[in-house]
């Protein structure tokens, strides 16, 4: 009985220690992101001084540049680029639409975006009729004779109802992305979709639609939600309403880009890999800064802070800026092909892609043993705003691990403001907050500092 309970006090001792030893390596983790950070500073060229990223872009390739040259200053064991083909979308001047011949209002012009992956219409546009619906199933029910030779209208708004606005977002974007080849089944010769938006706006938002391999390619443009109120309402009393856009848009060849990667070898278990990563490529909009140059400089800071404070992880960190999250997935797609073929085990993997925000959870997408050893971690987050560890989703780019058996995980900051902003002309640098954004880095740090000593 003795023997027992020294034993136990012996654990207990063991566990309070390693408790304070974890307590106080984040503490100087925090202080470090919150006093010396980097992530403003880097995100303000990439913002700035590059600008938007869209895929096979210049500036594109001047991300993969800049990325690699700042890690490249941090001392780490290993720098390198990852071959990927990428399409190569363009917007082409500027599109323009309008609404004809109103009764009430005459004709006016109204905000759109051509859609990404989006075919143009050509210099004399499409016109005609417009149809309002509001699902895949009212679209079906009113069939080809109602349909064929018209603009199909998607108007299904966010549901605001949910906290969670990427659950609200979820509800509403296969209008975005199916609905080009929906419209299609039915005859349609052009499609206009409400933007993804929780606010009433005038900015267009885009995002990128897939075209179903069989069917005919529609031209298709995302209208502001303002926009699409207005139209909304005449078409109540002027089912006969005329509607016109022009865009010119077009998909190029696939050009040459690269995944960019930095590693920090683990001291222990150098074959065991923890990933943290964001998208490097973004909308053509605005300067992607939100959507995803903060997950970027936040996952390179990860390592600078790990380097600077001498932290010698025990597993093998690795810091992936993914290409071509937004209109094609290409490099988060390359990466777990290569991930699969290299023989080391990616045990987790991290990713920051709902913007740069205040701190508030980790959703984590694997087995219930791993995420409740994961839970045990949360008082040591408590101090920093992080309220939970919960069973969730993770990020786009890397979903492909999936198979792999690797832990997904997404930094998850708040989520009120980030559709505000989601891939408009509005995503700029000066939407970004500085304490916000390094206490993401600080938070992502403890995270991957926590996986390299514990593993999973
Ligand atoms: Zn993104």
């Amino acid at each position: 009985m003795r023997f027992l309970l020294t034993a136990l006090a012996f654990l207990f001792s063991v566990s309070t220690h390693a408790q304070q030893k974890d307590e106080e390596v984040i503490k100087k983790i925090y202080n470090e992101a919150l006093t010396n950070g980097k992530t403003y500073d880097w995100l303000h060229y990439m913002s700035k001084r590059i600008g938007a990223r869209l895929s096979g872009s210049p500036e594109a390739a001047a991300a993969v540049e800049f990325t690699r040259q700042v890690m490249d200053t941090l001392g780490l064991d290993r720098v390198y680029l990852q071959e990927v083909m990428v399409p190569h979308w363009i917007r082409g001047n500027k599109e323009f639409a309008t609404i004809l011949n109103s009764k009430r209002i005459g004709s006016r012009q109204v905000n759109v975006c051509a859609l990404g992956n989006s075919v143009g219409t050509g210099p004399a546009g499409v016109s005609g009729g417009i149809i309002e619906v509001k699902s895949f199933e009212e679209l079906a029910k009113l069939g080809k004779k109602a349909v064929s030779g018209k603009i199909v209208f998607f108007n299904r708004p966010l549901d605001n109802t949910h906290f969670d606005t990427f659950e609200a977002y979820s509800g509403a974007v296969n209008q975005r992305g199916s609905g080009a080849s929906e419209a299609a089944k039915y005859g349609a010769v052009g499609v206009v979709v409400r933007s993804m938006t929780t606010a009433l706006d005038d900015a267009p938002h885009t995002g990128s639609l897939r075209y179903a391999a069989d069917l005919p390619q529609l031209p298709a443009v995302a209208i502001s939600t303002k926009d699409a109120e207005l139209l909304s309402s005449l078409l109540k009393n002027e089912a006969d309403l005329q509607f016109h856009f022009q865009t010119n848009c077009k998909m190029l060849p696939d050009v040459l880009s690269y995944n960019v990667v930095g590693e920090i070898k683990g001291s222990q278990f150098p074959e065991e890999v923890i990933n943290v990563g964001g998208h490097l490529d973004s909308w053509d909009l605005g300067e992607g800064a939100h959507d995803d140059g903060a997950g970027c400089v936040q996952s390179i800071e990860v390592l600078r802070i790990m380097k600077t404070l001498g932290i010698k992880p025990k597993r093998t960190i690795r810091a992936v800026m993914f290409m071509n999250e937004e209109n094609g997935l290409r490099g988060g797609t390359k990466y777990a092909q290569l991930a699969a073929k290299e023989g080391n085990k990616h045990i987790a993997a991290i990713e920051s892609d709902r913007g740069g925000f205040t701190p508030r959870e980790f959703s984590v997408d694997t087995t219930p043993e791993k995420l409740a050893k994961m839970a045990a971690w949360k008082p040591l987050f408590k101090p920093y705003g992080i309220s939970d560890i919960l069973a969730g989703g993770s990020g786009a780019d890397i979903g492909p691990l999936k198979p792999l058996g690797t832990a997904l995980m997404e930094y998850v900051p708040d989520p009120q403001r980030y559709f505000d902003v989601h891939h408009t002309a509005e995503d700029t640098f000066e939407k970004v907050n500085k304490r916000e954004l390094e206490l993401g880095a600080g938070a992502m740090t403890a995270l991957v500092y926590l996986l390299s000593e514990y593993g999973l």
